[in-house]
């Protein structure tokens, strides 16, 4: 479950031009925009991330203008990137007097506030029977937002990173472990071919050709395309690019050049590559790098960036989203 409301520390509170009301609140990596003399920099405070899905109460309400959203037959306040006054603002800081209670730096009170993770309505062709949970056996595609890392940033700082494009897809994974199955982010689907999770496995005949590699693996990529979150890159069908290579008999992720021989053998696309780089002197400017245009369609904003370094346990991953995507409602 993604730590959506968190305790934390303000550590800047920065005036905006133009503005006397509102200033800027720096929590973290984040940023967010709040009213003037709220906080002061030391304060403990609650601060939401973007995607929360915050419940209707009375504590809430203000909220309603900006942000009612449904989200099935749930109503709610979603929280976006916003720009206000020329500045983005992420996410929602509240007084810690929202808990009752005195809590401490790093709490987790997500649930506490009834808060959940917006989650947009799945479309038909991503649906299908589940057979089970996403398999143990395989490591998810998870990655955490470099925002929420600020305290390890400096130290990230010595480490070579392989840099690809984030692709605004859904997350794919094709298991061979003596039989083949197919998931999406969280679940194992029955094979069915009107999801487009089996389709794209048919079409790439991943069954047949990862049972003549006989290797026990997991192929993770992006799956993108028309029905797949607006098809940004306006794909004719569907195409999967492939991040990762995850050897279950390692538990551990396959080395990016060992990935490129087996997306060879398997004739699949990896997702672009950017650039191999060290990361730079701050958080802003890593969030300023990853604003770009798509390899895969320069006419669309990409997401964002994803950021990996070393292999097994020395692994370090974490992805950097571009600020103009979404503040431009891509998300
Ligand atoms: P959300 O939580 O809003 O669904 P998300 O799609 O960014 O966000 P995360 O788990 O937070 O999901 O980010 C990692 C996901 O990004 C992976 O699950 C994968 O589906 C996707 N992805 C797209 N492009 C890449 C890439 N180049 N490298 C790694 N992961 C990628
Ligand atoms: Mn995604």
């Amino acid at each position: 479950m993604r730590k959506l409301a968190t305790v934390r520390t303000v550590s800047e509170i920065r005036p905006i031009k133009g503005a006397d009301m509102i200033v800027l609140a720096v929590v973290d990596g984040w940023k967010c925009v709040v009213k003037k003399d709220e906080f002061k920099p030391g304060d403990s405070a609650v601060y939401c991330e973007i995607d929360s899905f915050l419940p209707v109460k009375p504590e809430f309400e203000f909220l309603r203008k900006s942000s009612f959203k449904r989200m099935g037959d749930q109503e709610g306040f979603r929280l976006r990137t916003v720009k206000l006054r020329g500045q983005i603002s992420q996410g929602l800081l509240l007084p810690l007097s929202v808990l009752d209670r005195p809590a401490e730096s790093g709490e987790d009170v997500t649930q506490e506030l009834g808060i959940e993770k917006y989650e947009p309505p799945t479309p038909a062709c991503l649906s299908g029977k589940v057979v089970g949970p996403f398999p143990a056996t395989v490591q998810k595609t998870d990655e955490e937002r470099i925002q929420n890392l600020a305290s390890d940033y400096d130290s990230f700082k010595e480490h070579l990173f392989y840099v690809t494009e984030k692709l605004d897809g859904t997350s794919f994974t094709a298991i061979f472990d003596g039989e083949f199955s197919v998931c999406g982010r969280n679940w194992q689907l029955a094979p069915d071919d009107s999801n487009s999770y089996w389709q794209i496995a048919n079409r790439l005949e991943l069954a047949s050709r990862m049972q003549v590699l006989g290797r026990r693996i997991a192929i993770q990529g992006e799956l993108i395309g028309p029905g797949i979150q607006g098809n940004r890159y306006k794909l004719k069908q569907a195409e999967l690019y492939v991040f990762n290579v995850f050897d279950l008999d390692q538990f551990a992720y396959v080395e990016k050049e060992e990935v490129a021989t087996i997306c060879e053998q398997l004739s699949l696309q990896i997702v672009p590559f950017i650039e191999e780089r060290f990361i730079p002197e701050s958080i802003d400017e890593i969030l300023k790098i990853a604003e770009g245009k798509s390899v895969l369609n320069p006419q669309t904003q990409r997401e964002g960036l994803v950021w990996v370094s070393g292999s097994g346990q020395k692994r370090i991953s974490f992805k950097t989203i571009s600020n103009k995507f979404l503040a431009r409602g891509g998300d």
